[in-house]
């Protein structure tokens, strides 16, 4: 019994280094480093707008060469198929520090996992209904208009750096006005919010929508700043 979780552990761990080896990262395909990257579940993936648009970006061309020559309209068919496509993987998603930018995550346990080339344990397939507003939103970022094909979601408010629409059920963070002070100071933020501050439950200060909080946390684990969340920093 134990030669062969032996043999199967030899097995996985020449296979691990040949995938690390030829490894690439699955969001902007250039290399996969481990050391300086991370395995993160699917259903990380899929929430992330940043992630949406750069797949709708890399994917544009093509789409609009594969559409018919009678069909004007925008490739919406597309939508559908990467939609299920991804949140199809079951498997981890190699990422790179750069593209690491587009989402919020666990980093000590995504960065262990990518180490030691190990499924995340959250990991796995994921219902494309529940990700279909974040594909949206990449796709008005590439292609300017709301999917044809996907319900409009209500806006409920606007991000405090970037403009940005916040709409129901995206993901946002609210900044003191003195974090937010510290946070531009330690380059963490590189622009001023684009509005006076406002007043929350937990003080006067700012909100952030995805793109901006999974951009700011990132810098700061790079830094190992505390709202990196690296414990011990
Ligand atoms: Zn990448
Ligand atoms: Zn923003």
């Amino acid at each position: 019994m134990n030669a062969d979780v032996g043999l199967l552990d030899k097995l996985f761990k020449r296979e691990t280094a040949r995938l690390r080896a030829n490894g690439v990262c699955d969001v902007c395909n250039d290399d996969f480093d481990p050391a300086a990257g991370y395995f993160l579940p699917t259903r990380t993936v899929v929430i992330a707008e940043g992630f949406w648009a750069q797949n709708f970006s890399l994917t544009k061309n093509m789409a609009e060469i594969l559409q018919a020559d009678d069909d004007d309209g925008e490739p919406t068919w597309m939508l559908e198929h990467t939609l299920r496509q991804m949140a199809g993987q079951s498997s981890a998603w190699a990422v790179c520090e750069s593209c690491s930018e587009y989402f919020v995550f666990d980093r000590d346990v995504a960065r262990a996992d990518a180490l030691a080339g190990r499924q995340p344990s959250n990991g796995g397939a994921v219902d494309p209904s529940g990700c279909v507003l974040f594909a949206a939103l990449g796709w008005q970022r590439v292609f300017g208009d709301w999917p044809s094909n996907v319900a409009w979601v209500e806006v409920v408010d606007t991000c405090d750096l970037c403009e940005k629409a916040i709409h129901d059920s995206e993901l946002s963070a609210f900044i003191t006005t003195e974090r937010m002070r510290e946070m531009r100071a330690e380059n963490l933020i590189d622009t001023d919010p684009v509005r006076p501050f406002r007043r929350h439950d937990d003080g006067e200060g700012y909100v952030q929508c995805q793109p901006c909080l999974a951009r700011t946390v990132a810098r700061a684990y790079r830094r190992g700043g505390r709202d990196g969340e690296r414990p011990g920093a």
